[in-house]
């Protein structure tokens, strides 16, 4: 099979409809990197920049940041990369910062986190925004906050971007040819404000890991309750299905980065309810991209359709059985 995935390396990923679905993975090391070219995949749709920080023993310096960031654009030869800024704190505690997380926090995951840590621990965010800035010269940037959770928080964040390309410019620095900014659904009261949302954004991007967590009230990381919920279930297929609907009418490119994109079914289930970009673990670009060709875009459509007005008994099997009459 990886053989065959392999030869799937330079097909784009066209449904047999004719529509074409991006591909991109998922990273957060240098070394990721090299999957790019070995799959195939459009560029990657989450660089988790934490990656860097959770390795180091203190706080990476600027140069350090830059040098990697560089190196990423670098090895993504002119494909798109989005950068996610740091989402560190909670169950990704760092030893220079958990001091103050420690005393925060009873609940990790809903805690002092992400961008909520960004934003407080100013410095942090400033030495991220000048060091991507820099490494992004003459080049796109995009960048994505992690953890929205209110529209303000994105303002703010973004404020700290204007603030270091603005001293960038006095210092008459080369800057980035374009900066895209773009958020992460993954707090359910953001898919409540979209429309006040998205006017300010280039890209959103769907984390269902979090987002299922707090759907479900349902600790990602405990394993007792790992089987309790079901990404194909109808409370989350109907909740994305309701983004998508929101995201009409405004220019922006949407997404979905968790999980559940890498997974056959699921990755089934989401092109039926409109989502036609995916950032996945490397290993799922092959096996993803040879769904694609398989799939008719109205035939999935009308499907997910019918379930989600009136949803099977199980949804899972029900798309299982749906593939396999078609042979996908
Ligand atoms: C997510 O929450 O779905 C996501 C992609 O981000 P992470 O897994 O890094 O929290
Ligand atoms: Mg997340």
């Amino acid at each position: 099979r990886q053989a065959a995935y392999a030869e799937l390396r330079d097909v784009e990923p066209f449904t047999r409809c004719g529509t074409r679905i991006t591909v991109m993975m998922n990273a957060g090391l240098r070394d990721d990197m090299s999957a790019l070219a070995m799959t195939g995949a459009d560029g990657v749709g989450l660089f988790r920049t934490e990656f860097q920080f959770l390795v180091s023993s203190t706080l990476p310096q600027r140069d350090r940041q830059t040098r990697l960031y560089k190196d990423v654009l670098d090895a993504a030869a002119g494909k798109p990369v989005i950068f996610r800024t740091v989402d560190i704190g909670g169950d990704k505690a760092v030893p220079y910062l958990s001091s103050d997380i420690a005393e925060h926090d009873e609940n990790p995951a809903l805690g002092w986190r992400a961008l909520r840590l960004a934003l407080e621990r100013e410095g942090l965010m400033k030495s991220q925004a000048r060091s991507l800035l820099e490494a992004a010269a003459g080049r796109t940037l995009n960048v994505m906050f992690p953890m929205v959770s209110e529209p303000w928080e994105f303002d703010t964040a973004k404020l700290v971007f204007d603030e270091q390309l603005d001293w960038l410019r006095k210092q008459r620095k080369p800057l980035p040819e374009e900066i895209r900014y773009g958020a992460m659904l993954e707090v359910p009261a953001l898919a409540e404000v979209l429309d006040e949302l998205l006017p300010r954004l280039k890209f959103m991007s769907i984390g269902t890991n979090d987002l299922t967590q707090f759907l479900f009230a349902a600790d990602r990381a405990n394993p007792k309750l790992a089987e309790r919920y079901d990404w194909l279930s109808p409370a989350i297929l109907r909740f994305l299905a309701r983004v998508v609907r929101g995201t009409m009418g405004h220019e922006i490119d949407l997404a979905v980065c968790g999980e559940m994109g890498g997974r056959r079914l699921e990755a089934l289930a989401l092109m039926g309810i409109g989502i036609r970009r995916l950032s996945i673990t490397p290993a799922s670009v092959g096996p993803i991209k040879e769904l694609v060709r398989k799939i008719d875009l109205a035939e999935i459509t009308a499907a997910m359709q019918g379930w989600l007005a009136s949803p099977p008994p199980d949804m899972r099997a029900a798309l299982r059985h749906w593939a396999s009459e078609r042979e996908i």
